[in-house]
């Protein structure tokens, strides 16, 4: 199942329509997205036995983001082996870098971004991953249970603010407005074929610069959730950036960083792709 949120009202898609949820239902399940990550189970059995199926036309430039309020967004840095061998670092034993982006940096998944003036923004394509149910110390091989579905995110990054001052500023550096992507929609695991197994990449300007599979991640998406859920409460609506694969901006050789007028494409196999256009201040 798909389900996005267009002019703030919640959405199932099919293909190239789509289905208002608080009408369809008569008003049992909210009109915003966020509400219905809080009743998984139940919005889900609701829309496979009841829900009508869809009838309306969208456009995909309308969603907004599919999760708008989670309370805590979570990141993982230097997940994927070819990103920690560009970075030269270590990749760690027992728990990656963890980070938070801030919830106003949240955004749909076609917007106009603005480059703060004087900085260095980064691309960094990423399997994102929606909790669907409170939950702590969870067993890894049930942990795909706890998902509400996956999405494509960006966690797009002003390098020269991430790395001043005496220890790095990432939190801050990764949420300047609209630097948090995500859609197009949610997509529910059983639409995946193999959820471990997924093709990510993006490319600007039509050049592709990263290109990846989520079978390389380092902490797979079951251990990161094990591992985060044994350190903090994890609650339905929150998000986890799963971490990029190699080929950002940074570490290329000459550095490449995004200019006014580019466009950045970026997408996950089997749930579909996101596009940011970048604007000067
Ligand atoms: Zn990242």
């Amino acid at each position: 199942m798909r389900i996005a949120s267009r002019f703030g009202r919640a959405l199932i898609v099919e293909g190239a329509l789509c289905v208002d949820v608080e009408n369809a239902s008569n008003g049992a399940f909210s009109h915003r997205i966020d509400d219905l990550y809080q009743n998984w189970p139940g919005f889900l059995e609701w829309a496979h036995e009841s829900a009508p199926a869809a009838d309306q036309p969208f456009d995909a430039s309308e969603l907004d983001a599919p999760v708008q309020r989670p309370r805590q967004v979570f990141a993982i840095g230097l997940n994927y082996g070819a990103h920690a061998t560009e970075a030269a670092i270590e990749p760690s034993d027992g728990m990656p870098p963890v980070f938070c982006k801030w919830q106003s940096s949240l955004a749909g998944p076609e917007t106009t971004v603005v480059l703060p003036p004087g900085g260095n923004t980064d691309w960094e394509v990423e399997l994102v991953v929606v909790v669907g149910r409170k939950a702590r110390d969870i067993d890894t091989d049930k942990a795909w249970d706890v998902v509400a579905g996956l999405s494509v995110g960006q966690d797009i990054t002003e390098r020269i603010a991430q790395m001043a001052g005496p220890v790095p500023q990432f939190g801050l550096a990764k949420s300047f407005p609209g630097f948090s992507p995500i859609g197009p929609w949610l997509v529910t695991i059983d639409e995946l074929s193999d959820p471990d197994d997924l093709e990510l990449g993006c490319s600007l300007d039509g050049e592709t610069m990263q290109l990846g599979r989520t079978k390389d991640l380092i902490y797979s998406v079951p251990r990161l959730l094990t591992n985060l859920s044994q350190k903090v409460e994890l609650y339905p609506g929150d998000v986890v950036f799963t971490g990029t694969p190699g080929g950002v901006g940074l570490f290329r050789s000459p550095q490449r960083f995004i200019q006014p007028g580019e466009e950045l494409v970026s997408w996950v196999e089997g749930i579909g792709s996101i596009r940011q256009s970048f604007v000067a201040r």
